[in-house]
């Protein structure tokens, strides 16, 4: 399998087909080897239109939405970005090439161990990562231009809106433990928030202080 040539298809008929515009997002996508970020068993079907299984009960996110959230997120390249949920360490790899600095927190210790073996692979050197819980953001690396959250939540966790500069956004799935829909939340002068929604989605649950509980 060639897998420079899967990623462009995969670029052309799932991303760029379905309106993605942004051309750093494409130029990320269609650089960052999602194929090293899957399971080595489902390397083949890496570039494929879905989500798959990355160990530990989670998941790697679709190829659109990735590149749907990253767009979302409105960067230039000078941000310095939060993301909660580093999973198998796709969404940050892109965000690498997208922002000045990437901030990735993961709570599951073996999906932490991967990812960071990655980023060290692949010399992704503006990665920090941390293992905790993510609901309550990085308060020593505060502010952040841009906030992730790439597991479903009951709700906005406050702490993150805290930890966003005034005119940053935070892309984030919100609903119940099933389905969710992708906001957008933009944080204004006057301390109050606009939310624009999205597309519906379907993520693992955001387990934590701000998020659900790990048996609920
Ligand atoms: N962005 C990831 C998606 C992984 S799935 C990728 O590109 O692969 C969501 C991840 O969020 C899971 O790994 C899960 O363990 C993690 N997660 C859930 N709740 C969390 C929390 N409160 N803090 C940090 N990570 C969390």
């Amino acid at each position: 399998m060639n897998f420079d040539i899967a990623r462009k298809k995969m670029v052309e008929t799932q991303i760029v087909a379905r309106g993605v515009k942004d051309r750093r997002v494409i130029e990320a996508m269609l650089k960052v080897p999602r194929h090293l970020f899957v399971q080595e068993a489902m390397a083949a079907q890496a570039y494929g239109d879905n989500s798959l299984p990355i160990g530990e009960k989670q998941t790697i996110s679709q190829p659109y939405t990735v590149a749907l959230m990253s767009e979302m997120l409105q960067l230039t390249g000078s941000e310095s970005v939060l993301e909660i949920g580093t999973g198998s360490g796709y969404q940050a790899a892109i965000l690498a090439s997208l922002a000045r600095r990437v901030y990735t927190i993961e709570r599951i210790p073996a999906l932490a161990a991967k990812a960071r073996r990655l980023f060290d692979a692949l010399a992704l050197t503006n990665i920090s990562m941390k293992i905790d819980d993510g609901t309550v953001g990085w308060a020593s690396e505060a502010l952040f231009d841009a906030i992730i959250v790439t597991a479903g939540a009951p709700d906005i966790p406050s702490a993150l809106l805290d930890q966003l500069v005034v005119g940053g956004c935070l892309v984030i799935p919100v609903g119940d433990k099933q389905d969710q829909v992708l906001y957008r939340v933009r944080k204004l002068e006057d301390g109050t928030v606009a939310r624009e929604k999205s597309i519906p989605c379907r993520f693992v649950k955001l387990i934590g202080r701000e998020g659900w509980s790990e048996d609920q």
